[in-house]
């Protein structure tokens, strides 16, 4: 029979302190993992398409020197591969400032109905050349959260240009507001893109908001996509106290939701109903 250890005391293995400090040596260690995976992640997914530029730079110094048609060809390629490249560095400095303000709480107030039209403005150019329709329903009433007017609309803006990119042509996009109470009496709203694309298969949900996981990376790259979309909603939202909700069904489509606390009514300015001082 194995011996039985003694009970833990103060100063032995047991002792609440060394627990606590072996959990900071495990977490530290596993922050350091990441940072240093992010930033090899980085490194491969930037030299992949400088690969392909200096490649078609020396064959135009060579082989093609003199094929103007190979030239123009050659050209747009570096050129695709080049603004690959500018559109990852933008989503990097975005994750970065992102990071860097995760513990200041914002305060504008922003006002939710106008930020989704104005985003749902900006892509509807993007959603008819790849022939998707974009619904947007929203009720009358206002709704207002405290947040940062640029980040949300980020939010906003991945979640429906992915909606664009991977649900394909002839797509209907809905995009939809419910607000609700929680059980600890705050209220929250919903802002859902739901999309009848390929869906997504179970065992890669949790995995989205990761830096850079794809379900498919040729997919995604073909279509532009950095890998880090997700990755930015995520942390905005966390920033906001909310989180993103995702369902899916493959064959059926998907729902994308970012759950958002309402602002509080009380700090919701309106000039308009304020008393003359
Ligand atoms: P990307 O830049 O590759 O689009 P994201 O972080 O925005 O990166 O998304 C991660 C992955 O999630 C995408 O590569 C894609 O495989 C999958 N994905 C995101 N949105 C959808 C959607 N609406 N339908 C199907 N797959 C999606």
């Amino acid at each position: 029979a194995i011996p039985k250890a003694p009970p833990a005391r103060g100063g032995t293995l047991g002792s609440p302190a060394l627990l606590l400090l072996l959990r900071d040596l495990t977490r530290q260690h596993q922050v350091e993992r990441m940072r240093a995976d992010f930033v090899a992640n980085a490194s491969h997914e930037l030299r992949t398409p400088l690969a392909s530029v200096l490649g078609f730079i020396e064959t135009l110094q060579g082989a093609a020197r003199d094929d103007a048609k190979a030239r123009a060809q050659f050209l747009e390629l570096m050129r695709a591969q080049a603004e690959r490249m500018s559109r990852l560095i933008d989503d990097l400095l975005s994750l970065s400032r992102i990071e860097l303000n995760v513990h200041l709480r914002p305060t504008d107030t922003v006002d939710l109905g106008k930020a989704v039209r104005h985003v749902v403005e900006f892509l509807e150019p993007l959603a008819r050349e790849r022939g998707a329709t974009l619904e947007l329903s929203l009720s009358d009433g206002e709704v207002f959260v405290k947040g940062d007017r640029d980040e949300l609309v980020q939010v906003f803006q991945n979640l429906i240009e992915n909606a664009i990119k991977y649900a394909g042509s002839g797509g209907r996009i809905e995009i939809f507001a419910e607000t609700s109470g929680t059980a600890r009496g705050e209220s929250t709203v919903s802002l859902s893109v739901r999309d009848h694309g390929p869906g997504i298969p179970a065992e890669h949900i949790p995995r989205l908001t990761e830096r850079f996981y794809r379900v498919n990376v040729q997919d995604s790259r073909s279509k532009g996509g950095t890998g880090l979309g997700l990755a930015i909603v995520k942390h905005i939202l966390n920033r906001h106290r909310g989180k993103l909700v995702v369902k899916s069904e493959v064959g059926v489509g998907s729902v994308f939701t970012a759950r958002l606390p309402l602002a509080a009514p009380d700090s919701v300015a309106q000039p308009e109903h304020k008393a003359p001082n």
